[in-house]
């Protein structure tokens, strides 16, 4: 299969059933699992905007606030064409979980807008975006829903949802965004901190066994924000980059690809690194992008969309380790085969948490009106999914649960701790 979403009721089940594992495993009481299941909020809105040729076009647009008892809601805003209710709700109860697991005071959100960002003009796009937040605008706010960067959307449109926002309440509010420019209170970081985590993950899961990233031969599926700069630092560490797709198809080198040298022909404008002109294509078009899994690799880094590792890929795919630096890359089926297969897979809520942390980094400096250096903030990401590890790691020991299970149950634990803290109204 292709790295296009699963059926959003997949996605949807398939959160629902690591809560509900969880919660049986920590024998909540009854009710409190299904009420930390149930998103809070979910609002659906409509997006009429002018084309740049004077037609009305409409766009359906989500904000789903899954859990805010530990903080405001925190997640991603995402345009891409499947987008829909479910995945979006799925999604927000991730970062409830992830948030939750990284111990950071916020909760979890997410959203997203039915929409080919590609199809449109930037006027059309910053339209839409506009629209989008004034639908939304009374549930915005640093201290009620802070959205951020995510697939199809980036500084620019987190630049533009301050602006707005910032028009409805009548001065300039940075806080209400994170991953925005650094002009506007941006965080110097931001950029590479979901690369930096999913990158330090593979080395700490490396390290609890003994070995090391340097040498290991890694494959990386997306080469957008996330798969780029986990390919740089990991190429930094000395390991060896020796597959990368993307919607385009997949290059190869067993020696390692030029990472240098592909970053630069992207930052040039090339589409998709098949065009690059780096290493060997040795398969073009979206559908075989996951053809890189089955490359004889150590670690492999699913880097682009949900769903992307089904029951095919799990059963060729050759690396000894699975770090999820996209949001649910693994169908449950795969994840299933790749357990019995010995394959050690590490989260999404943990493995692509560098990003969420440093957006709260960002949180905390526009809350003081500072700016950290660049050294302070990738010091303090790394040092978060250090302390983590830790904890995952000990965990998953001594109750014998995959990462996957650990993350879910300690995710769960504090979501519940939390709610049963407040109580409940009323
Ligand atoms: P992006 O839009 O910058 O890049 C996506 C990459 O995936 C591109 O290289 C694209 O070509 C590739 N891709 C898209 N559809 C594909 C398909 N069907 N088959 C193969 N390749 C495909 O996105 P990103 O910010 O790098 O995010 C990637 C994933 O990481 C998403 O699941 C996102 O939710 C997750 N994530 C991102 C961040 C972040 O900070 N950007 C944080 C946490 C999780």
């Amino acid at each position: 299969m292709t790295a296009t979403d699963p059926s959003a009721d997949q996605a949807l089940t398939s959160v629902e059933y690591r809560m509900r594992e969880a919660g049986e495993w920590l024998k909540l009481e009854d009710g409190v699992i299904e009420n930390l299941i149930a998103p809070r909020r979910v609002l659906e809105v409509s997006i009429p905007i002018r084309r740049d040729d004077g037609t009305r076009v409409r766009f359906t647009g989500w904000r789903v606030q899954h859990n805010i008892t530990r903080g405001p809601g925190k997640g991603g805003l995402r345009y891409h064409p499947s987008v829909n209710r479910d995945e979006t709700v799925s999604l927000a109860a991730a970062m409830s979980l992830k948030t939750a697991l990284m111990n950071l005071p916020l909760g979890g959100a997410k959203g997203g807008i039915a929409i080919d960002p590609k199809s449109l003009s930037p006027r059309e796009l910053e339209r839409v975006t506009r629209r989008y937040v004034s639908e939304i605008f009374a549930f915005l706010g640093p201290d009620k829903d802070v959205p951020a960067p995510d697939v199809g959307t980036n500084a620019q449109v987190m630049a533009w949802v301050m602006d707005q926002y910032s028009i409805g309440v009548g001065h300039a509010v940075p806080g209400v965004v994170t991953g925005k420019p650094l002009a506007l209170g941006g965080s110097l970081g931001r950029d590479s901190a979901t690369g930096r985590g999913v990158v330090e993950a593979a080395s700490l899961v490396c390290q609890a066994r003994g070995t090391s990233l340097e040498g290991k031969r890694i494959v990386i599926q997306g080469f957008g924000n996330v798969g780029m700069w986990a390919a740089q630092l990991a190429a930094g560490w000395g390991a060896r980059i020796v597959g990368i797709s993307d919607v385009g198809g997949v290059i190869a080198s067993e020696k390692g690809l030029d990472i240098t040298a592909l970053v630069r022909a992207t930052q040039r404008g090339v589409g998709s690194v098949v065009d690059a002109g780096v290493g060997e294509v040795i398969a073009r078009g979206v559908e075989r992008s996951t053809d890189v899994f089955a490359l004889p690799s150590d670690i492999a880094m699913p880097c682009a969309l949900g769903g992307a590792v089904d029951v095919r890929e799990a059963k060729t795919l050759t690396a000894k380790y699975v770090i999820e630096g996209a949001n649910g890359p693994l169908t449950p089926a795969a994840d299933d085969i790749l357990n019995d297969r010995g394959v050690i897979v590490v989260p999404d809520i943990y493995a692509n948490a560098g990003g969420v942390t440093c957006s709260y980094l960002e949180q905390c400096q526009n809350y003081a009106h500072l700016q950290w250096d660049e050294d302070e903030v990738n010091a303090s990401v790394v040092s978060t999914m250090r302390s983590v590890f830790k904890r995952l790691h000990a965990f998953s020991q001594e109750h014998e649960l995959s990462y996957r299970r650990a993350a879910s149950v300690l995710g769960v634990k504090a979501l519940a701790d939390a709610h049963q803290l407040r109580g409940l109204h009323p």
